[in-house]
């Protein structure tokens, strides 16, 4: 039996670290990570196939005393995707949400510096991958690495896949489609990102994922630019919609 839990590192579970300690010296992983304030999950997933969720922090106080619910449900698609989610936040757990949460500042500009990963296809074999750094004043490659051609089209079909769907809920105005669908995306996406980040060293935390494409001004004139199609969690207030190409 394999036992991995991820912890808010404040005072509330800090209070147990011995406990902690004392499973994890006995073959469990639990990990305390400085979610600064972001994480607000409490789920619980079992053997891949069960997930338990809903308002309950997992603490005396809800044991005993408040007003909280927890839902156990089996469904599979609904349970693989929190088990996306923590396998998502799991890649992130160590030292990336610091950097995350924490980017560096421009000290000419002062705006945060972003790493982008930018996929094209190249010829009819290769995923070219760029990494751009940028901040208000700047912007370079910091990394260039090549992939088999499934890497661009496996992840711009699993964005893609949704597409049709999302479009269809808010069309209908049902809305709590249209955020199931929203979410599904994300943690599709967000795990078929962790697996090219974690296969590959050397490559620095990236903070959003783009594309290149043609926008219009008008009629006759337009010019290229990157469109963020994808933002890592807790980064959504400094990484913009679109960047220049300079
Ligand atoms: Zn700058």
């Amino acid at each position: 039996m394999k036992i991995e839990i991820l912890l808010n590192n404040d005072c509330n579970n800090l209070r147990y670290i011995k406990h902690i300690e004392h499973l994890n010296e006995r073959g469990a992983d639990i990990r305390l990570v400085s979610f600064a304030g972001i994480m607000h999950h409490k789920f619980c997933v079992i053997d891949k196939h069960l997930c338990m969720f809903g308002s309950f922090n997992w603490t005396q106080n809800a044991n005993i005393r408040n007003i909280e619910d927890l839902n156990i449900c089996d469904e599979v698609s609904f349970v693989n995707n929190y088990l996306l989610e923590f396998k998502a936040l799991w890649n992130l757990s160590k030292t990336d949400i610091q950097l995350l949460l924490h980017p560096s500042y421009c000290s000419i500009c002062k705006n945060p510096i972003i790493n982008i990963l930018f996929m094209e296809v190249e010829g009819n074999y290769q995923t070219k991958i760029d990494i751009v750094q940028q901040c208000g004043c700047q912007q370079k490659i910091v990394y260039t690495d090549y992939y088999d051609a499934s890497v661009y089209n496996e992840y711009v079909g699993s964005i893609h896949q949704f597409e049709d769907d999302i479009w269809a809920a808010k069309e209908s105005g049902d809305e709590t489609t249209y955020y199931q669908l929203i979410a599904q995306q994300d943690f599709v996406v967000a795990n078929y990102l962790s697996l090219v980040r974690n296969n590959r060293m050397g490559m620095p935390i990236i903070h959003a994922v783009g594309v290149k494409e043609w926008k219009w001004f008008n009629k006759h004139d337009g010019e290229f630019i990157y469109k963020v199609i994808w933002k890592e969690r807790g980064t959504n207030s400094y990484v913009q919609d679109e960047y220049e190409i300079m």
